[in-house]
């Protein structure tokens, strides 16, 4: 008997993690940013954004406050987004400049610094899923097209015909912006003639990012890209460090935005290395780069970000970025404008 007294400490300490840690378990989402303005929105369009936005976030919570690690938290979350035709993700997505849909998606742990993501994939329903999928059970990071087809396929993924991902609203964007070029007539074909033809452009890309109650961040991020894009066009979303990077040792990001422009700033990865480098707070190193470094080259969009803390920032630079987060049992904060 006196021994397992002595014993009783030892068992208290090897409870599992969940009983002894004080985390701030957080779920934070974005369903895209962009010109997205109150007059343009009907309250039932509204209330469709914010109704998913809040599904998304109590799904996804309810996996962390259950036990769940930060990444099954942030897939779920972004495949209820992906289902949804409102973002520019999964069902809903962009088309190309071809009437195709071209998709990306990005997911990184970290706990062990692991990545994977797909790019420019086609028949693959959740793409998220396959990003998790390439990390996971391959010895990549990085998997395109046929390839990418082929090995979530083998992963016993779900796969669609590509007609899934149709829809009229997209399809619509896709003629408007064709038009809007032709007008234009842009001989430079460069990165102003990109600019020009997104003058009311809404990035629709969905991401999310957690803090489980182990301690352990995660960022995932999932995109059609950009309407209109030409010639297999890859955007920030599936490189790590540029739309979607995680480390414990600062946070997790996940980036929309016009991707030519965060691809150049390695957006993602430069919050992280501020906090890291120069022990910027997190808001702080996201409004640097964000609302400083972007802004400078005229680079559209945000981010989210949540730290070891359960800090989140999300700093954007254009009218609107669908958003919220949950750091609270039946307390979801959901926001599409700057002043709310
Ligand atoms: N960042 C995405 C891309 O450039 C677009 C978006 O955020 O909607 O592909």
């Amino acid at each position: 008997m006196k021994r397992l007294f002595f014993l009783l400490p030892v068992l208290w300490l090897s409870l599992p993690l969940k009983a002894q840690t004080d985390q701030k378990i957080t779920l934070a989402i974005h369903g895209g940013a962009g010109t997205i303005l109150k007059e343009n929105m009907t309250p039932g369009q509204e209330e469709a954004y914010r109704q998913k936005l809040q599904e998304a976030l109590v799904q996804g919570y309810a996996i962390l406050e259950e036990g769940g690690t930060s990444l099954e938290a942030i897939v779920a979350a972004i495949r209820i987004m992906e289902d949804s035709p409102l973002f520019n993700a999964g069902k809903g997505a962009v088309f190309t400049n071809e009437k195709r849909n071209e998709l990306d998606a990005a997911i990184m742990d970290g706990k062990t610094g692991l990545a994977g993501a797909v790019a420019g994939v086609t028949n693959i329903k959740n793409p998220i899923t396959a990003a998790l999928a390439v990390m996971n059970q391959s010895r990549h990071v990085m998997m395109g097209g046929a390839g990418a087809e082929k090995f979530a396929k083998e992963a016993g993924l779900e796969m669609v015909d590509p007609s899934y991902f149709y829809t009229e609203k997209r399809f619509n964007q896709l003629q408007h912006i064709k038009k809007l070029e032709k007008s234009q007539l842009d001989h430079d074909g460069g990165q102003g003639a990109i600019k020009r033809s997104y003058p009311d452009h809404k990035f629709g890309t969905v991401g999310a990012v957690a803090l489980d109650q182990y301690g352990n961040l995660a960022a995932g991020t999932s995109t059609g890209g950009m309407t209109n894009k030409r010639y297999g066009r890859i955007g920030d979303t599936p490189i790590i460090g540029a739309g979607t990077y995680a480390s414990n040792d600062a946070c997790a990001v996940s980036a929309t935005g016009h991707g030519e422009f965060f691809i150049r700033s390695v957006v993602a990865y430069d919050v992280a290395a501020l906090m890291k480098y120069k022990g910027l707070p997190l808001q702080d190193a996201a409004e640097e780069v964000v609302m400083k470094k972007l802004v400078k080259i005229e680079g559209s969009g945000g981010i989210i970000a949540v730290d070891k803390k359960g800090n989140i920032a999300m700093p954007f630079n254009t009218a609107g970025m669908y958003r919220g987060y949950i750091k609270e049992k039946g307390k979801a904060k959901i926001f599409i404008y700057e002043e709310e």
